[in-house]
């Protein structure tokens, strides 16, 4: 049986004309999923009993259920532990800010790319998440937040994941949330984040949608970077830099560059010097959002004084490199990606 949960409009109008359906059906039922959020073809009370059968028969919607939810102190940050139909698990972020609220998606269960201070990859990559499992994250905190009457602001694709080794299916979420009969969420509110796969930057470029792109840097050179993230070995930093220029170019976004702050290992000022030589020429289309690092207890990285932090973003400040300090959130939810769900894989 095909899964519908996940499908856009003219996929589904091809279904349904396929079984002898009017196409006007397509669109009641797309109603139901995306905006009535109903689980089951019986809800959906304006389609006959014989067609609600019918449909059953043919299609299913698999949607997510949660296993686990940890909510921060301060009440602004929930982490949630969905599992799909096969038992696979995945880590999605609420996170309540002033300027409303974001959530942040996995686009694969685990994650193969071995970032060293990355708890996703512990356990290496158990597979692609479909546009359906992407979307029914959005869709499970959607739901959630119309109990208050509210609605999802922002996504970022930085849960666990390199969405770019899930291309086709990202960009169908990305264009499913975008429509008028999703979320309606315009692209400027959506980032994606990677950890500097060349020929996906540019393939995105070529789409030519002002999605924001932000790209894990995380060193300002080849050799700490490498140590870092192994993906470096394959796209050296000099590669990655060259794409995110075609990319600000082409879509006229400006790029953030991610870079976690580790103790006296990538935030001294040797570091915060050749960050700025880096992005020398990008000045007006980069800003640098620096994460002090959450502890992965399997590593040995630190987090840095609340002075180091504040004397690197000073020193990237004082020479026309944007810098902000990315305001904490979750920590005492062990909000780094894939801790939540490595606590359940020991289980
Ligand atoms: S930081 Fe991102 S790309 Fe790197 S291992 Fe973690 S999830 Fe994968």
């Amino acid at each position: 049986m095909t899964n519908i949960f996940g499908l856009n409009l003219t996929e589904l109008t091809s279904l349904i004309t396929d079984l002898n359906l009017p196409k006007f059906r397509a669109k009641q039922i797309i109603e139901w999923l995306y905006q009535k959020h109903a689980t089951s073809f019986n809800e959906m009370t304006n389609l006959s009993k014989d067609l609600r059968e019918k449909l059953a028969q043919e299609f299913t919607i698999e949607r997510a259920k949660s296993c686990d939810r940890l909510d921060s102190s301060d009440g602004k940050t929930t982490k949630f532990l969905l599992e799909f139909g096969d038992g696979i698990g995945v880590e999605t972020v609420l996170m309540r800010q002033p300027y409303g609220n974001s959530i942040c998606v996995s686009s694969q269960a685990g994650c193969n790319m071995g970032c060293s201070f990355c708890a996703s990859t512990l356990h290496g990559m158990a597979r692609n998440l479909s546009t359906g499992e992407i979307l029914a994250q959005a869709m499970f905190i959607q739901e959630l937040l119309n109990q208050t009457g509210e609605q999802i602001n922002n996504i970022v694709i930085m849960g666990s994941g390199e969405p770019m080794l899930n291309y086709d299916n990202v960009l169908n979420f990305i264009r499913l949330v975008h429509e008028p009969y999703c979320l309606n969420l315009g692209y400027r509110n959506i980032t994606i984040s990677t950890s500097g796969i060349v020929p996906g930057i540019n393939k995105l470029a070529q789409e030519n949608l002002p999605i924001t792109l932000s790209i894990s840097l995380h060193a300002p050179n080849n050799e700490l970077r490498t140590e870092l993230m192994p993906i470096n070995k394959r796209y050296p930093i000099e590669e990655v830099i060259k794409a995110a220029v075609n990319y600000a170019n082409t879509t006229k976004r400006r790029i953030t560059y991610e870079y976690i702050l580790i103790d006296k290992y990538n935030d001294n000022m040797t570091e915060a010097v050749e960050l700025c030589k880096l992005l020398k020429n990008q000045l007006a289309l980069a800003n640098v959002n620096l994460i002090p690092i959450n502890p992965v207890k399997e590593r040995n990285y630190n987090r840095p004084s609340l002075a180091r932090i504040k004397a690197f973003a000073k020193y990237l400040n004082d020479h026309h490199l944007t810098a902000t300090i990315r305001q904490e959130m979750g920590t005492d939810i062990q909000a780094a990606c894939g801790q939540l769900r490595n606590k359940h894989l020991a289980k």
